[in-house]
């Protein structure tokens, strides 16, 4: 039967969600506040990650975390404040950094990852400017130590079917053929591939547009109308748009719409910083993450992108902090000596939000409180790698079928 659905959020998650119910023939209207041309899914790394199946949230994080924060050029950092939603975000993420909830998590991560994947390269079929590629992640590190905790992953994604190499200095060498690389080894998993993120969306608003979904940009929810345990509609400073059920993909800003509902979400900001090289002379031609620092380095198209940094904040902190970007384009000139990277001028530098939950695990799915709304959030460092899964996931929960993976891990209405 066909449904009136209203998508709060053009990210990649909204964007995902509108697709795929249009695909299924529902009728959609897609509200976002921005015109669709900036924020976080545009700027960020465009890494689609299967290799990515232990969450943020595990043991030892919370150690590394704090060494990270008393050094001002680190990729990881917790902007200090007293506000209940810090404390309790803080105290949902101490509960899940444990064996048990790694344990828990890995194998959801990995099913809606490989999903998500699946489906990117159907995508990429329909479009070959999105620059779609599948030539895996390479984590390069140049210590011991570090090599260890990255070959210790590398293992445990074996174990759960993924193709993991493990490089030497020389193998390393010999795959990234680009650029001149300093690690002393290095994690490949072939698994992973990447794309171009604006692109990308710039793809799926024509596909949408196409498909006969409404956009109604420069448009912000101001309010949330709620009738016998539904939503009824909801409400811009200039109009009241009604449906039969509602997404709310809202990135790092969801919690305050789903306030207006009673619905707690626990989930922050995670600033991170990106710049782009046009048409570099010299560039590395295998999607890297530079260890130590925690920088991603992704060739798109003819272009280079190096991203970085997680700084857990509020959404109106939109500052970007000179010495974390310094971080990132020292960390990328000790891993690329020859490339000489410069620092970028303010115009191409780049902030975006990612929307982050305690555990390091997405929201999807319908919260208990209303019958006609879908929860699509959370999704972190991974919003951009799980955007066409969730999609298909909303899809099939508003169409009342099965979801294609196990949703069970991702219940918005979950205890921490
Ligand atoms: C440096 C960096 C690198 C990254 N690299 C990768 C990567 O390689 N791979 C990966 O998978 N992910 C990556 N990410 C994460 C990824 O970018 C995010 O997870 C993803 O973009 C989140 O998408 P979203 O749709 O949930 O949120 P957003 O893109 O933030 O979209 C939410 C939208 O909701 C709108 N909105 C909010 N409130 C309202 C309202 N009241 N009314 C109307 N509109 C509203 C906003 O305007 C916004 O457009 C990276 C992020 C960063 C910062």
């Amino acid at each position: 039967m066909e449904k009136k659905v209203v998508i709060v959020g053009g990210g990649i998650i909204g964007l995902s969600c509108a697709y795929y119910l249009s695909e299924a023939g529902h009728a959609v209207t897609l509200i976002d506040r921005g015109n669709l041309t900036s924020g976080c899914s545009f700027g960020n790394a465009g890494m689609i990650v299967p290799s990515h199946m232990i969450p943020l949230a595990a043991p030892g994080m919370i150690s590394q975390g704090m060494r990270w924060m008393l050094n001002s050029k680190s990729p990881f950092y917790i902007k200090p404040r007293l506000n209940k939603e810090l404390l309790s975000w803080g105290r949902n993420f101490y509960r899940s950094a444990n064996q048990q909830h790694v344990d828990r998590s890995m194998l959801a991560l990995r099913d809606v990852s490989l999903l998500s994947k699946q489906l990117y390269h159907e995508l990429a079929q329909k479009s070959s400017e999105i620059a779609y590629e599948e030539k895996g992640l390479l984590m390069l590190f140049q210590s011991d130590k570090v090599g260890e905790e990255e070959n210790h992953a590398g293992e445990i994604a074996r174990k759960l079917g993924l193709a993991v190499d493990f490089l030497s200095k020389d193998a390393v060498q010999k795959l990234e053929t680009g650029a001149k690389v300093n690690a002393i080894g290095g994690v490949y998993f072939k698994s992973d591939a990447h794309l171009y993120p604006n692109k990308l969306m710039d793809f799926l608003i024509q596909v949408c547009r196409k498909n006969g979904v409404q956009f109604k940009e420069e448009t912000e929810v101001t309010s949330i109308q709620v009738e016998n345990g539904k939503i009824a509609s909801v409400s811009s400073s200039v109009e009241k748009i009604s449906g039969d059920e509602f997404v709310i993909a809202g990135g790092s800003w969801s919690p305050e719409l789903t306030k207006q509902l009673g619905i707690h979400l626990s989930l922050l900001a995670g600033k991170g910083y990106s710049f782009t090289l046009n048409q570099p002379p010299q560039r590395p031609l295998i999607p890297s993450i530079l260890c130590e620092g925690k920088v991603a380095v992704t060739p798109m198209g003819s272009d280079l992108r190096f991203g970085g940094t997680m700084e857990i904040t509020h959404v109106r902190d939109t500052k970007i902090n000179q010495k974390r970007l310094q971080g990132i384009v020292e960390t990328a000139n000790s891993f690329y000596p020859e490339m000489k990277i410069q620092f970028p001028n303010p115009d191409d530098q780049w902030y975006g939000f990612r929307p982050c939950s305690p555990d390091g695990l997405p929201f999807i799915g319908r919260s208990s409180k209303l019958s006609n709304v879908v929860i699509a959030t959370g999704h972190a460092m991974m919003g951009l790698s799980l955007g066409p899964a969730t999609g298909a996931i909303v899809t099939a929960v508003i169409c009342e079928e099965k979801a294609p993976v196990s949703i069970e891990n991702f219940h918005p209405d979950r205890r921490f």
